[in-house]
């Protein structure tokens, strides 16, 4: 089951030579709650998820639970329960389903363009696989090769990859997109009840604003690698910066 912990990011900083991709962001996540992430193209948004998961090197402090994990590898912050989804999905394409679930399951393994070195124990799913496989419905998919999936139940397979592992903290970067109206509803459903009733903590890169005035609890708003709003989606979406840094990119 999840172990509920707080994820809390301190003055988080990421340059790749000049460019400041993530320049002292701060925010914190708790148990239950979903916390959107939104900003134009090159905001820093997806490098925000690399910081936290130790994909990239960061200056500033990230902690899961109150424990500092600054000196923790990414595979170890896997283990300690962070787990996140790729915008290109990253799904082991000659692996099944199921398969593909049991490497998120298994070690809460890092997964990363390179995951295909990375191989899942056989046997029966665990109860955690067959937890995600139920909430977003593959039931009838598991035995798939994910080539033969369409766009929308490929990204459900990357979403229960990220769940199938129990996390305390998720990260998602753009679930919804690519995805039809009734999908995109669908997936915010599943994010709403994956904080609710199993008590992640979930941060959503999304650009679909009615699906996050709908899904999240709070917005924080980047631009250029800062932050430059936080609050209710209603309160961040109305920030005139906000307004002339995202809205107007969408
Ligand atoms: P998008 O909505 O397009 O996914 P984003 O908000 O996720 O954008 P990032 O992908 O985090 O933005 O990029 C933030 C900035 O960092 C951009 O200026 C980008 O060009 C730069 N950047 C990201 N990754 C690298 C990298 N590996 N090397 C150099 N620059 C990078």
């Amino acid at each position: 089951r999840v172990r509920p912990a707080a994820l809390h990011v301190r003055s988080v900083q990421v340059a790749f030579g000049a460019v400041r991709a993530v320049d002292g962001v701060e925010l914190h996540v708790e148990p239950g709650e979903v916390v959107g992430v939104v900003g134009a193209n090159g905001a820093g948004k997806t490098t925000l998820i690399d910081a936290i998961t130790g994909f990239v090197p960061s200056a500033g402090a990230i902690e899961l639970g109150g424990q500092p994990l600054s000196a923790v590898s990414a595979y170890g912050r896997a283990r300690a329960g962070i787990a996140r989804s790729w915008q290109s999905l990253e799904l082991i394409e000659d692996l099944t389903v199921l398969e593909n679930l049991r490497v998120g399951s298994d070690a809460r393994t890092w997964w990363s363009p390179l995951a295909d070195m990375v191989r899942p124990k056989r046997g029966e799913p665990t109860a955690a696989v067959r937890r995600a496989v139920d909430v977003l419905d593959l039931g009838g998919h598991l035995g798939d090769m994910p080539g033969e999936l369409s766009t929308g139940k490929r990204k459900l397979v990357a979403l229960a990859r990220a769940v199938a592992g129990e996390p305390s903290v998720l990260l998602l970067d753009e679930p919804c997109s690519g995805l039809d109206h009734h999908e995109r509803e669908e997936v915010g459903k599943v994010v709403r009840s994956l904080a609710e009733e199993w008590g992640m903590a979930v941060l959503l890169i999304e650009h679909d604003v009615h699906l996050v005035r709908r899904v999240c609890d709070r917005i924080v708003a980047l631009d250029f690698g800062r932050v430059i709003a936080e609050g209710t989606p209603d309160h961040v979406l109305s920030e005139p910066a906000v307004m002339a840094a995202y809205l107007g990119d969408v």
